[in-house]
Parts: C-alpha cells; sequence; structure tokens
C-alpha cells in the first residue's frame, strides 16, 4: 500500500485546484488595481504639469519648464 486511495487523491486535485484558481483571481485583482493606480497617477501628473506652465518671458510661449524649452523665433 503507497498511502494512496482515490479519496485523498481527489482532495489533493481540489486543494490543488483551489490555490490555482486562488492565485488567478488574486492577480486579476492585483492588475486591476495596478491600473487603477496608474490611471489615478495620471491625473495627478496632468493636474500638476497644468499647474506649473510657465510663459517664456522672450517669446511668450508657455511651457513647462523654461529650462527645457527653446524659443522658436
Ligand atoms: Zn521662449
Amino acid at each position: 500500500m503507497l498511502g494512496f486511495s482515490l479519496p485523498k487523491l481527489l482532495i489533493l486535485i481540489a486543494v490543488i485546484a483551489v490555490v490555482w484558481y486562488g492565485f488567478k483571481a488574486a492577480g486579476r485583482i492585483n492588475r486591476n488595481r495596478q491600473k487603477e493606480s496608474n490611471t489615478a497617477a495620471r491625473k495627478e501628473t496632468s493636474e500638476i504639469v497644468a499647474k506649473d506652465m510657465v510663459q517664456c518671458p522672450k517669446c511668450e510661449a508657455y511651457c513647462t519648464s523654461l529650462d527645457s524649452h527653446t524659443c522658436n523665433a
């Protein structure tokens, strides 16, 4: 006797299936949460960019930063 009986085998398969589906569900929840936080972060970033717009004193163009701005003239 190897200690394996049909009921034990069925329970083992059931446990593996539960763990497998549990991991799948957790992965799906994590992905959804990441998507939500990414969207929220993008919203915040665009708001900050809109607030930080500055006008160039030379060409009067609006840009996010004068350091990265080059005048078109
Ligand atoms: Zn300029």
